[in-house]
């Protein structure tokens, strides 16, 4: 961008040229994640006062006052006149009640794509707290970051932007069957969800992007993102009906969008040894892997949503 600038000459006509390009050039450029926000959110997240954030508890409580601040402050608009939209738990041994944390950006269309990311955990067994960095910290803060980075634009993407943080994915997805159900009572269509869930703790370098064997019209947009921006090395797979384990269709939030025939796709990384462990803390977060993690999700969003 500086060097587009910068062959601005004093020549009108070769200015405006210039000019037009750079107008082009900005409403395309791709999109820069603030590291530091980004890890800010990551620490508060997985943070001792958010005590493992599980479902009904105080700790959750806070990391959901947390997610509304920033949806509030980048600018999104509540989906409600709530930013907070509770559902029935209908699960036992847990509370009555669930609460999405929803806002949105208007596109110009009605049409929406979902951006998805469970903020609950496991919260506190034995006296320790199962703090949840990459499970699912580092997802809801690459969600904040995207409402930060695509409010700022302050152009108006294609389709709408809903940005939801969901509660009780740990309890069965609770939180996502909730959502899809709340989006189809409001006759709001959805054309693509995005859920990312652990994309954080990446060791191989590897980030999955999982859906693309269910919806191969999707593949062409995410190879072009594995060649254009991925300082990671982006994989598909994960997605093989009847491989068992391996098979992460239905493992996380995008899973009721797929029940429901809504094209998804998945972006987290392979299981590792901090997995559901009191371990799994923002300390033991390689940084680099996680920067470049969120920059290629949000690059891919941006390429969606912009071009
Ligand atoms: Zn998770």
């Amino acid at each position: 961008m500086q060097v587009r600038a910068k062959i601005i000459t004093h020549r009108t006509g070769y200015a405006f040229i210039c000019l037009l390009l750079f107008c082009g050039f900005m409403s395309h450029a791709q999109v820069s994640v603030d590291s530091t926000r980004l890890m800010n959110a990551l620490k508060a997240l997985s943070s001792q006062e958010m005590a493992g954030r599980l479902s009904g508890t105080n700790g959750i409580s806070r990391a959901r006052i947390f997610i509304k601040n920033n949806f509030n402050y980048a600018g999104l608009h509540p989906l409600e006149s709530n930013w907070f939209i509770p559902f029935d738990m209908k699960a036992k041994n847990y509370p009555s009640q669930g609460v999405n944390v929803v806002g949105f950006l208007k596109g110009e269309s009605d049409s929406a794509v979902v951006v998805t990311a469970h903020y609950d955990h496991l919260g506190v067994k034995n006296k320790e707290i199962y703090f949840g960095a990459d499970d699912n910290a580092s997802g809801v803060s690459v969600l904040l970051e995207a409402a930060w980075l695509f409010v700022a634009k302050k152009t108006a993407p294609k389709y709408t932007i809903i940005f939801a943080a969901l509660d009780a994915e740990e309890t069965g997805l609770l939180g996502g069957y909730a959502l899809v159900e709340y989006l189809q009572k409001a006759n709001i269509p959805v054309k693509l969800n995005v859920n990312m869930d652990m994309v954080s703790k990446g060791y191989k370098n590897e980030l999955y992007v999982c859906g693309t064997y269910h919806y191969p019209q999707l593949k062409p947009l995410v190879d072009l993102i594995g060649k254009r921006y991925a300082k990671v090395v982006l994989k598909l797979g994960h997605d093989i009906p009847g491989s068992g384990h391996d098979d992460w269709t239905m493992s996380s939030d995008h899973g009721p969008f797929h029940k429901q025939k809504i094209p998804f796709l998945y972006f987290g990384v392979e299981d590792h040894k901090y997995y559901h462990q009191p371990t799994d803390t923002f300390e033991t977060t390689p940084f680099s892997f996680f920067y470049h993690a969120a920059e290629t999700i949000t690059c891919f969003l941006n390429d969606y949503l912009y071009q």
